[in-house]
């Protein structure tokens, strides 16, 4: 049987944590435990966040964890034609279509849908799209289109929801609410989620799963804040009849306050830690794999 095959996928948009270091770890671990490889990809599909920087922090900062991947590193700005592909897989099945309102627009729709009573919101707090883009006219999207209005391509969750039935994944690890074993995807919860942006011609969403595909992932060792997101990943995964991995979410590493680390706080800075004279065998400790 071939080895599994893990990964560790951070964005390089700021520097690494305790959270993930301890993502990193468990990763490493697993794929030494079981004879297993890892590989590292980098998330960097957000040009207007990611920095070469960073990317550089997070090679070294894994280095000197004692963390060793396979080269070559998959670079997700390199593979944008790939991600373009499955787009215009999800469109063929007529999942996409193209919604033209700005932010803005989208926070008053918001404001206005809430005015008349609760608007639902999706797993990580955000209101759904409130908008009714799925039911422009042809025309009208075409003469939209074409007078140069950006736009972001949206997936028809009903409709997309139609076609699976029984959508589920196998969860090694543990959901927030203690999710263990065959877990429900509910991917409807997300309403409908954005595929691609103007700027982005890709989401994280679609490129997750692509790569996961491709890198023949065979278990997605990852924090607890991505467990609601498989619901969207196993959608995708079975529309682009692509294979499943199990998923092995793992709690997440909190600060003294009992909030998520954010890259912007030094204080749980892997660099910080270092500069202040943390050993690779320390920082395992603290996250508790001492
Ligand atoms: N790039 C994502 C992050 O840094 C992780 C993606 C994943 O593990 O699925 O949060």
């Amino acid at each position: 049987m071939a080895p599994p095959v893990f990964r560790f996928a951070p964005s390089p948009n700021g520097l690494l944590h305790l959270g993930h270091a301890y993502s990193a770890l468990l990763n490493f671990d697993r794929a030494r435990e079981t004879g297993g490889r890892l590989l590292l990809r980098i998330e960097d599909i957000d040009a207007t966040r990611c920095r070469p920087e960073y990317e550089t922090a997070i090679y070294d900062d894994l280095a000197w964890l004692g963390i060793a991947w396979e080269t070559p590193v998959r670079r997700q700005s390199e593979h944008l034609a790939v991600y373009r592909a499955a787009l215009e897989k999800l469109s063929a099945l007529g999942l996409v279509y193209p919604a033209f309102e700005s932010r803005a627009e989208i926070a008053r729709l918001v404001t206005a849908r809430e005015a008349a009573g609760p608007w639902p919101r999706d797993p990580d707090g955000a209101p759904l799209y409130p908008g009714d883009a799925r039911s422009l006219s042809a025309g009208e999207r075409d003469r939209l289109i074409a007078s140069g209005v950006p736009y972001a391509l949206r997936l028809d969750m009903a409709a997309a929801c139609r076609r699976v039935a029984g959508l589920r994944w196998t969860e090694l690890g543990v959901g927030p609410d203690g999710e263990h074993g065959t877990v429900p995807a509910r991917p409807e919860a997300w309403g409908d989620v954005i595929l691609a942006r103007k700027e982005t011609p890709t989401s994280y969403h679609l490129s997750v799963v692509v790569d996961d595909a491709l890198q023949g992932i065979s278990e997605v060792v990852r924090g607890q804040d991505l467990f609601h997101a498989t619901s969207v990943h196993r959608l995708l995964q079975v529309l682009l009849d692509l294979p499943e991995p199990a998923y092995r979410h793992h709690a997440l590493i909190l600060d003294e306050a009992g909030r998520k680390l954010s890259k912007s706080d030094r204080s749980t800075g892997l660099r910080e830690l270092r500069a202040d004279g943390a050993t690779p065998a320390g920082i395992r400790r603290l996250v508790g794999l001492g």
